[in-house]
């Protein structure tokens, strides 16, 4: 198995447990862009964003459903963000699909640079 996250997920790599359920695990990013930094990712591979289909769509969605119980544990009781970077102009660095949830301080208003 070569995927980096598939690896994580896996057990093989270890990484800060955030949550996990039957679809989803979450993490903290090992470099972290604010207070707050957890990666949230389907078990199940998908490349990125511009590979979700209606045969995958549920692992997204099983995703988003659990980015409010990530935000409740890290308490993010003030706002967050969710980012997904999408291939070489995203910079996508890791080729399995992740959400960024970012928090736990005021973020910067501009995002695109
Ligand atoms: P991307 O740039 O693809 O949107 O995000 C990949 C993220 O994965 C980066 O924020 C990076 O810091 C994080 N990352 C890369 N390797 C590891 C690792 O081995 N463990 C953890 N926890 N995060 C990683
Ligand atoms: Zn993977």
């Amino acid at each position: 198995m070569s995927c980096l996250f598939c690896r994580i997920i896996a057990g093989e790599i270890p990484s800060s447990k955030v949550y996990e359920d039957e679809a989803v695990f979450a993490f903290r990013d090992i470099n972290p862009q604010a207070a707050v930094h957890v990666l949230v990712v389907p078990k199940e591979h998908i490349e990125s964003a511009d590979a979700i289909s209606a045969d995958n769509s549920s692992r997204v969605a099983a995703v988003f459903e659990a980015i409010p119980k990530v935000a409740a544990i890290c308490r993010l009781t003030n706002g967050y963000r969710v980012i997904t970077n999408v291939g070489e102009d995203g910079c996508q660095s890791v080729k399995h699909i992740h959400f960024h949830v970012l928090g736990g301080e005021k973020l910067p208003e501009n995002m695109g640079n």
